[in-house]
């Protein structure tokens, strides 16, 4: 799967493709949403799979060379209580999915709903002149991002291959939380959005 650098394609499509070849409807009854089965294409997938709302983070770790490198990503999910796992998926041909077999270590960084612009730079999808601000900082080791919703420092685990993707497991050895009530940063249908104060996503 290709995420581009455009972050707001598929707020652009349709939900429903009526006019699609071989759609077809089901399920329509009063108050219940109609649904449209779609030829299954790269399209199609990425647009269903884009309505499952996620958080943003950015993962951060060293290279064999010891440079900085950071890379947003919406893929990750826990994985384990015991031992405490974390996973995240990364493109194979992105750089960081060919660095991060140098890693042994690296930062998780849940962005919180004002750091935006951190998720757009870290995508290479930043394109004006003035950078955002940020900050990298030391933690056990292993760089983290300064200022986020929440953090967990891990250890490298495993690396499984998943199709055009790399799944990076890894094993958490430390957390943290902001002590403010910093809600998240929010991502669905390929478009940005925040909490809202009773709890439902609103565009941003
Ligand atoms: C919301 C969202 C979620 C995404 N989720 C995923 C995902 O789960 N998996 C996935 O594979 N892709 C994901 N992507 C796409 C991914 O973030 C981009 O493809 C990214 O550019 C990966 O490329 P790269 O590893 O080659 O990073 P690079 O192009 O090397 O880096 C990305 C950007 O960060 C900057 N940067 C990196 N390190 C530093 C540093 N130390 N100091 C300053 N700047 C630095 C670079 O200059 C560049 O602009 C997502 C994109 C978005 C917008």
């Amino acid at each position: 799967m290709s995420w581009g650098g455009q972050a707001t394609d598929l707020l652009d499509w349709p939900i429903f493709g009526g006019s699609a070849p071989h759609a077809s409807w089901h399920n329509h009854r009063p108050g219940v949403d109609a649904m449209v089965t779609a030829p299954l294409d790269t399209r199609s997938f990425r647009k269903t799979v884009g309505h499952f709302v996620t958080g943003v983070t950015v993962v951060v770790f060293e290279d064999g060379e010891g440079v900085t490198r950071a890379m947003t990503a919406n893929s990750f999910t826990s994985l384990s209580l015991e031992p405490p796992l974390v996973l995240f998926c990364v493109g194979k041909e992105s750089r960081t999915g060919q660095a991060i077999h140098e890693a042994t270590r690296f930062s998780i960084n849940i962005l919180a709903e004002h750091q935006r612009d951190l998720s757009q730079f870290f995508a290479g999808a930043w394109r004006s002149a003035e950078l955002p601000a940020f900050n990298f900082v030391d933690w056990a080791g292993r760089p983290r991002l300064e200022g986020c919703a929440a953090a967990l420092a891990c250890d490298l685990y495993a690396i499984h291959e998943g199709g055009d993707h790399w799944i990076v497991v890894g094993r958490v050895i430390g957390v943290e939380t902001c002590q403010s009530e910093t809600r998240p940063l929010v991502f669905f249908r390929g478009g940005y959005g925040m909490l809202a104060p009773g709890g439902a996503v609103a565009g941003v």
